[in-house]
């Protein structure tokens, strides 16, 4: 069953480079997410993946098209869809002068929740730091921290936003291991990523998008035999990058 439906979401925004002329950053996508799965929208920096996760979280506008989840709209009733998910952003600013554990349980108190926070410490393996504040944690665990505080309302969907941007391998890793983790849990997961590797190995989905649109989608396996076939047949098996090269013609801009 589809917990996400998007149908034909747009969003306009003022070209930069022109005067006053107008683009479509998000430029109609149509989504369908089944319920327990890792979705991965895939491309570049300014392919929309950003834009589109911020429509689908209610936190910008959409200009034209319909989203709903669990069978919610999310223009119409964006304050309902924001009781069941979960939004971890790219970048988040604690308060310096709360622990973990405080940050946890004002944010639980925020939601009307009672989630334990030391509970919420041990999903995402940082019950050692609940004393800890948010400024002496590493990348890796800052970003489970946010994941922590997406959890605090026990969301249906978690929207993560490049989650692994500029983590190590090892810390990539862990965080690979909690999304797989929490999805066990029956969570669904969208996350956005330019990451090919982390497409491949995390997905069960993936679209892939350029230039505000979705131009492929599928499980990694039948993109792989779909789009990059020869290539699978040299290195026994071909990967997203092929994927990605042979769908729009190059490589992923940074
Ligand atoms: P991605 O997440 O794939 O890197 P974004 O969704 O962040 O892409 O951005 C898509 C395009 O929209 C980019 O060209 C970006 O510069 C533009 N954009 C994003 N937010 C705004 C904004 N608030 N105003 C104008 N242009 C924006």
């Amino acid at each position: 069953m589809a917990i996400i439906k998007a149908n034909n979401l747009i969003k306009t925004y003022a070209d930069p480079d022109s005067n006053g002329k107008k683009f479509n950053a998000v430029d109609g996508v149509s989504l369908s997410i089944h319920t327990g799965e890792i979705f991965g929208i895939l491309g570049p920096n300014g392919a929309g993946k950003t834009t589109t996760l911020e429509m689908l979280e209610g936190l910008k506008d959409i200009d034209a098209g319909s989203a709903s989840i669990n069978s919610i709209d999310i223009s119409k009733n964006p304050y309902k869809v924001k009781e069941f998910i979960g939004v971890q952003l790219q970048a988040n600013e604690y308060f310096d002068n709360m622990t973990l554990s405080e940050l946890l349980n004002l944010f639980s108190a925020l939601y009307n929740k009672k989630n334990d926070s030391l509970s919420l410490l041990k999903k995402v393996n940082l019950t050692d730091k609940a004393n800890s504040y948010a400024n002496e944690l590493s990348g890796g665990q800052k970003q489970r921290f946010s994941i922590a505080c997406a959890l605090v309302n026990d969301p249906l969907v978690l929207f993560l936003d490049e989650p692994t941007t500029g983590l190590d391998p090892q810390a990539k890793r862990s965080l690979w291991d909690l999304i797989m983790n929490l999805n066990n849990l029956g969570m669904t997961i969208i996350l956005t990523t330019h990451n090919m590797e982390e497409a491949q190995n995390l997905c069960d989905r993936i679209a892939i998008m350029d230039y505000g649109k979705i131009i492929a989608e599928d499980t990694p396996r039948e993109l792989i035999s779909k789009h990059a076939p020869e290539r699978q047949k040299e290195v026994v098996s071909g990967n997203m990058e092929d994927v990605f090269m042979a769908l729009t013609g190059h490589g992923l801009r940074d």
